[in-house]
């Protein structure tokens, strides 16, 4: 008998955990099950287009999802096609790896203007994500705001800005990329509410700004701190001091050596959007950093803008079945295990932030917190009660194989020089298999 686990989502967390169980000297039969016909969601859905390097790492997935002990079933939906609760009926264990997928609100008025995305949505819009394929956000605009200074507020910064010819390599959809690319669009402004030294975006990301071909940075010499002062480990010290210094180079650059600007704006908390139907600024209080917190002056600016970005952070919704932390956006989990049987990974578990490789971690501790608890397990139908019931509900499951033949079309409807063409919508996928 080997044992049953049901993994419910396909990004780097689930691949990480399937890796580590068919691994372990433990015989195990890891079902990974997911919502879209493609695999690999955050990585598909949330790296940059223009960061195809960084999706190398699907290469590995593969090969875990390849195993012979491994199965993939796309286009099933968990809490529609199966409830949670069959699941864990059929499997000994069920590990939970469905993301942070959604936007923080930033708890400000006018925050319902149009023109008003969130990144989680931004970004999965303009990666090609079939739910957010027609969100169509008017881009004939000047002036664009990008709220939060993390590495999601560079990305969409940069791809904003960059020329036809910097994204030609990329898989951005034609969808996005025209008005994009048709956009007048000339300042965008990322603004933090804590100063330079407090940014969460790393130096590489930073760095690129400064070497993009149409458009350069600016920063206020006055907004950059003499050092990095305070306790911190060493290695935060260096990353801070090595940002510092990215940003110090920034500030010689003249405003016209381009045509586009990225202002580096620092110190300053959104307090409203204004405008009327459509956001045309927004107003923010100018801050210091006290304590490490960001604490308003009750001094007040506007930016003028047609366009909005919160790149503030994402949450995850509720798992149906299943205890939430409204306060954390996290399944309730104690280091992972949230019930009998029942496992979290990645940002479900711990909330959004780290890099791709955080999830490793992750992974082999719910491998090993599911052996330790279930040892040889067994006696559960597992993948068989599985494919009975999708068999008998008509849901048509995609396993890796389907997958294979869709992204092999994907690469080859590919223009010249790009890794692919995504397929947008579900539909598309299925018509690939007939
Ligand atoms: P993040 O790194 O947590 O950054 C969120 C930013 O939003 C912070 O600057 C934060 O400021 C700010 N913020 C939060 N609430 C705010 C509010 N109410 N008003 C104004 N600003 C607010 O999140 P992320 O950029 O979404 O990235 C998520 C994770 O993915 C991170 O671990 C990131 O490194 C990773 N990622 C990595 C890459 C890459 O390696 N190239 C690319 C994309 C994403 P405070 O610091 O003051 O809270």
């Amino acid at each position: 008998m080997s044992l049953s686990v049901a993994i419910i989502g396909s990004g780097p967390a689930a691949f990480y955990t399937a890796d580590a169980l068919v691994k372990s000297d433990s015989d195990c039969r890891v079902d990974i099950i997911e919502r879209l016909p493609c695999p690999y969601g955050l990585i598909r859905f949330g790296v940059a287009p223009d960061h195809e390097k960084t999706k190398n790492v699907m290469r590995a997935f593969a090969k875990t999802a390849a195993h012979e002990d491994v199965n993939f079933y796309g286009n099933v939906e968990i809490g529609k096609d199966i409830g949670l609760p069959e699941l864990r009926d059929m499997y000994d264990a069920v590990v939970l790896a469905v993301g942070a997928g959604s936007d923080r609100a930033v708890g400000i008025p006018g925050e319902d203007k149009k023109g008003v995305f969130g990144s989680a949505t931004f970004v999965n819009w303009y990666n090609g994500h079939p739910d957010f394929r027609d969100l169509n956000p008017d881009l004939d605009v000047k002036g664009v705001v990008v709220l939060g200074n993390g590495n999601v507020a560079i990305d969409v910064a940069r791809v904003l800005v960059k020329t036809p010819g910097e994204m030609a390599a990329t898989d951005l959809p034609d969808y996005a990329a025209d008005p994009i690319q048709a956009s007048p669009l000339s300042d965008v402004y990322m603004v933090g509410r804590r100063g330079p030294n407090e940014a969460k975006y790393t130096n590489v990301e930073l760095r690129e700004m400064g070497h993009l071909e149409n458009c350069v940075p600016q920063i206020e010499a006055a907004q950059l701190p003499d050092s990095v002062d305070g306790e911190m480990s060493d290695r935060d010290r260096r990353l801070r001091e090595k940002n510092l210094a990215t940003v110090r180079e920034f500030v010689g650059r003249t405003a016209d050596e381009k045509p586009k600007r990225v202002h580096f704006v620092y110190y300053a908390q959104p307090v409203e959007i204004l405008g009327g139907d459509n956001v045309e600024a927004v107003r923010f209080e100018r801050t210091e950093v006290r304590d490490g917190r960001a604490v308003g002056l009750g001094e007040y600016f506007e930016i003028s803008c047609g366009l909005v970005v919160a790149a503030i952070g994402y949450t995850s919704k509720p798992v149906a079945d299943t205890p939430f932390d409204e306060r954390g956006g996290i399944v309730t989990n104690d280091d992972g295990r949230v019930a009998d049987g029942l496992y979290a990974v990645g940002w479900i578990k711990r909330g959004p932030s780290g890099v791709i490789g955080s999830n490793k971690p992750d992974g082999k501790l719910a491998a090993e917190q599911i052996l330790a608890d279930l040892g040889p397990g067994g006696g559960k139908s597992g993948r068989s009660g599985l494919e009975a019931m999708l068999s008998e509900r008509s849901v048509r499951a995609v396993d890796f194989t389907g997958w294979q033949q869709i992204e092999a079309a994907e690469i080859a409807n590919a223009r010249e020089g790009a890794p692919r063409k995504k397929f947008v919508t579900v539909a598309e996928m299925l018509a690939v298999l007939g």
